[in-house]
């Protein structure tokens, strides 16, 4: 009997006590605990790797979806919605076929001869939808943006809450392009994505540079022309990334954008990849500015990666502590004693009415223990009202994680609430700049 032992060595007290804690706070902020305290989503066995979302998990996820579609539409993509089910001779002369079958989910019929697959990915969807007609250099760059919904296959055993599934949904876009356009692009897309990255709470990320692979689709040349783009791109952007030797795309050269959560974890998101093959293959062509027919240049790229891993992250990065914004249900309105009931229900209307997520907590319970309870789902505003409150107008507001109350008009915290909730590309004083316009360059420390 062979038992295989794992161990860590740390050369100080401190070192390790640090390790220990790190730990123990991935424990205490794992995403499946906290999702089932706050009723977000649960996993079954009957769809493996695939999320039931309850209301306030789709909550959560349809504020993050508004907020992208707005930043998104801001910076000229336009969005699009591709089929789940394609035929299968799509995927052969995608590439899929031959080097991503056994992540594909095959379906077919009784009466029908075809195979279709359930799309892995959007891109050679997004391929069809521009060589719809005759494209154009003026049209270009084209941002083609979809929230893709997409399944891979992942051995069961790989399945992980949120972070690993088989069902997921990218906030995928491709741009197609001239290649003089790549480094332009790149940049734009690096503000855009270290704005969204701020807004959802990291202030830092880290850059990743994926050259060529072993096995690869395209010619030395074009792999050289597709490395040199990038690079420059990062020296535009004021990028600053380390190496990952053979680890693009099999048809192009990437960036991986690695997000650094709360207790200092790494997760890659965010990419963005070079592709001169996948437009060759599918026959994808415009006509340049001087009446040649050309083939556009698709820039891959995705930001948050796919929304069920990255709302994963910010579980785990807030630790179910949301701010105002992003949480699923924003208020609970507390009544002390059942006279105030009445009340409670008009404070939780009002808030409703001001576009703020709230329930009324009415159950004939100590407040106590009703400050417990929305406590442990990490609500993060109680409105705690009795028969002083009713009948001065007031509500004492408090605070997920304090013992202070502060007591004040009703209309007060409204305006309070309402602010801190409105998204922050929604603020004002925040109608940012377009991206690409001026924005700072992010902070991106190479990794060590
Ligand atoms: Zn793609």
């Amino acid at each position: 009997m062979l038992s295989r032992i794992y161990g860590t060595a740390w050369r100080t007290k401190e070192e390790l006590e640090a390790y220990l804690h790190r730990l123990a706070e991935a424990e205490r902020r794992d995403h499946r605990r906290i999702g089932r305290e706050m009723d977000l989503f649960h996993i079954q066995e009957e769809a493996p790797g695939s999320i039931f979302w309850h209301a306030k998990g789709w909550t959560l996820y349809r504020r993050i979806e508004a907020y992208m579609r707005r930043k998104l539409q801001r910076a000229g993509y336009r969005e699009v919605r591709t089929p789940q089910l394609v035929d299968r001779a799509l995927w052969e002369a995608s590439g899929h076929w031959e080097k991503f079958r056994e992540h594909m989910f095959i379906a077919t019929v009784a009466e029908e001869e075809k195979t279709l697959a359930l799309k892995p990915m959007n891109c050679p969807c997004h391929v069809q939808i521009f060589r719809q007609g005759v494209r154009s250099y003026r049209e270009l760059p084209l941002r083609m943006a979809e929230f893709g919904a997409c399944h891979r296959y992942e051995p069961s055993g790989a399945l992980h809450g949120l972070m690993r599934v088989r069902a997921f949904t990218q906030d995928d876009a491709h741009i197609f392009c001239e290649e003089h356009q790549i480094a332009a692009e790149t940049v734009r897309f690096v503000n855009l994505l270290s704005e969204v990255y701020r807004d959802f709470g990291f202030s830092s990320f880290a850059v990743k540079f994926s050259d060529r692979p072993k096995v690869r689709a395209g010619s030395d040349e074009v792999w050289d022309r597709a490395e040199a783009a990038l690079r420059e791109a990062c020296a535009e952007a004021g990028v600053s990334y380390t190496l990952n030797p053979g680890e693009g795309a099999f048809y192009g050269p990437k960036l991986e954008f690695v997000l650094n959560d709360a207790i200092g974890r790494d997760w890659q998101c965010g990419t963005l990849q070079v592709d001169f093959v996948l437009p060759e293959r599918l026959d994808a062509e415009y006509v340049a500015e001087d009446g040649t027919r050309r083939r556009p240049v698709m820039l891959h790229r995705a930001i948050l990666g796919s929304f069920e891993r990255f709302i994963g992250i910010l579980i785990e990065h807030y630790a179910g502590r949301f701010p105002l914004w992003l949480a699923p249900l924003q208020a609970v309105v507390a009544s002390i004693v059942t006279d105030a009931n009445p009340y409670a229900e008009r404070v939780r209307d009002a808030l409703i009415e001001a576009g703020l997520e709230a329930e009324a907590d009415l159950r004939n319970e100590k407040i106590t223990a009703k400050i417990r309870d929305h406590s442990l789902a990490h609500v993060p505003v109680i409105l705690v009202v009795g028969r002083r409150e009713a009948e001065a107008g007031t509500v004492a507001l408090r605070r997920l994680g304090g013992a202070a109350q502060e007591v004040m008009k009703l209309e007060e915290a409204i305006a309070e609430l309402t602010a801190e909730a409105t998204p922050p590309d929604l603020r004002p004083g925040g109608v940012e700049k377009k991206a690409g316009e001026g924005t700072e360059p992010p902070s991106s420390p190479p990794q060590t």
